[in-house]
């Protein structure tokens, strides 16, 4: 059941992609959200959601190099992807309009300390809930199921996990790809970014890359004549929100963000108009941890 959903939605992300072309043209604001015009008054006193409801701005963290899910070209003033939808249907719940999201790139390493720090409010950017992470950071979710693959060049004799044991795969620093794929046999090799290991595989210093299949498959749509995705998903990677422990009410509300989306049709109608835009089926959406 698990492997059916993830295969029907690497072939949602691949027709998608294959379809847009180039992720910087895609709708900037396909989902219609209420932005709550009176969100402060309806927050209790002392909550993190009224003081960033009165703020009228948040600063939220996402990808900015991972067409699908969080994209966003130089020049391009808001950022798109199914992680950005999310963020933008959390933020309206704010009463907070997607013009004025302060967007903050974020990579893999600094999630953790972004918000610990204070230098965002949120995270949305492919971020695995993880018990490791959980005791340092909050995390609401899961909003979104992906797995671990591989990605490789079109001429490439790796079809799966076993054929990369003993060799060199990139990832990223502070992921769980690397520790998985290094805990599978491989050696890993992180880098910052994962366009940067992209970037590594299409000159051919590195022969295969590890992350998320949606990942990957926004990479291979991206390069169709050079790039492909293969093997099976060797993870269970569950999409969640992060948020600061020092505001652990933000737990209930993001969930319910999340929720009402889904109860409401706008989570659907987010993954088709990015991850799922070619109309291929759209998964059904995940049950969210309880908030403690
Ligand atoms: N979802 C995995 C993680 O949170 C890999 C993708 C990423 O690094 O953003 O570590």
């Amino acid at each position: 059941m698990k492997r059916t959903r993830l295969a029907v939605m690497a072939a949602a992300v691949a027709l998608t992609l294959g379809a847009c072309g180039n992720a910087g043209e895609e709708d900037t604001d396909p989902v219609e959200n209420d932005v709550a015009a009176d969100a402060a008054s309806q927050f209790e006193d002392g909550t993190r959601m009224k003081e960033i409801a009165e703020a009228g701005t948040v600063k939220i963290g996402v990808k900015f190099d991972q067409p699908g899910l969080g994209f966003k070209a130089a020049g391009q003033d808001q950022p798109t992807g199914f992680d950005v939808e999310m963020a933008k249907i959390a933020a309206a719940k704010l009463g907070i309009a997607a013009e004025d999201i302060e967007w903050v790139e974020t990579i893999s390493d600094n999630r953790e300390p972004f918000l610990q720090q204070g230098t965002v409010d949120f995270v949305f950017a492919s971020y695995s809930i993880t018990d490791e992470r959980r005791t340092i950071v909050g995390q609401a979710g899961p909003y979104f199921l992906t797995g671990q693959q591989l990605l490789v060049t079109k001429d490439s004799d790796i079809a799966d996990i076993d054929d990369v044991q003993g060799e060199e795969v990139c990832s990223v620093t502070g992921s769980t790809s690397l520790s998985n794929v290094e805990e599978a046999g491989a050696i890993g090799r992180g880098f910052e970014t994962y366009s940067q290991c992209r970037d590594q595989v299409l000159d051919g210093a590195i022969d295969s890359m590890t992350t998320d299949g949606s990942i990957l498959l926004g990479y291979a749509a991206e390069n169709p004549d050079e790039l492909e995705v293969v093997g099976e998903p060797f993870s269970e990677e569950r999409i969640g929100m992060g948020f600061s422990q020092d505001s652990p009410e933000l737990c209930q509300f993001l969930t319910d963000s999340v929720t009402e989306a889904q109860d409401d049709g706008r989570w659907a109608d987010a993954f088709q108009a990015t991850l799922g835009a070619s109309g291929a089926e759209t998964p059904d959406p995940p049950a969210m941890d309880p908030c403690a």
